[in-house]
């Protein structure tokens, strides 16, 4: 098998199979303005996340790929209007705040609490701390 795609001691990380998520489908946007992202756009954010790891948190193979986002996120899409085809904005909900990550970055942070310290001590993401992230 040499599949340079798919090299054997690849790991894919199955977000949606986290058990301690503390995502929350009740606090995603109920308005308009918000679209669910693309599946395009939800793998660009992951590739972005991956980058955030890589030798920072967990990241022990740098060919280890996320696959998907824990239980209860969501990310959405919020068009800037279709004045001069500007691009819109990636937001992630679901945290059990209310309130959004504005970036895979931002993200990263909650993230790896989640998943590194099982929910334990304080997290470091904005939201957690009751900010906008
Ligand atoms: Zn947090």
């Amino acid at each position: 098998m040499n599949d340079p795609d798919h090299p054997s001691d690849l790991i894919i990380y199955r977000l949606d199979l986290l058990k301690n998520s503390d995502g929350d489908v009740s606090k995603h946007p109920t308005g308009k303005q918000d679209i669910p992202a693309t599946v395009e756009q939800v793998e660009n954010y992951l590739n972005l996340l991956e980058k955030e790891w890589d030798g920072e948190f967990f990241w022990s193979n740098p060919k280890d790929t996320l696959d998907s986002l824990p239980p209860g996120y969501k990310l959405m899409y919020r068009p800037r209007g279709t004045k001069n085809n500007r691009a819109g904005d990636l937001y992630l909900w679901g945290h059990p705040s209310g309130l959004w990550f504005s970036s895979a970055s931002r993200f990263s942070f909650h993230l790896a609490w989640l998943i590194n310290r099982g929910k334990k001590g304080s997290c470091q993401c904005k939201p957690c701390d009751g900010v906008r992230g």
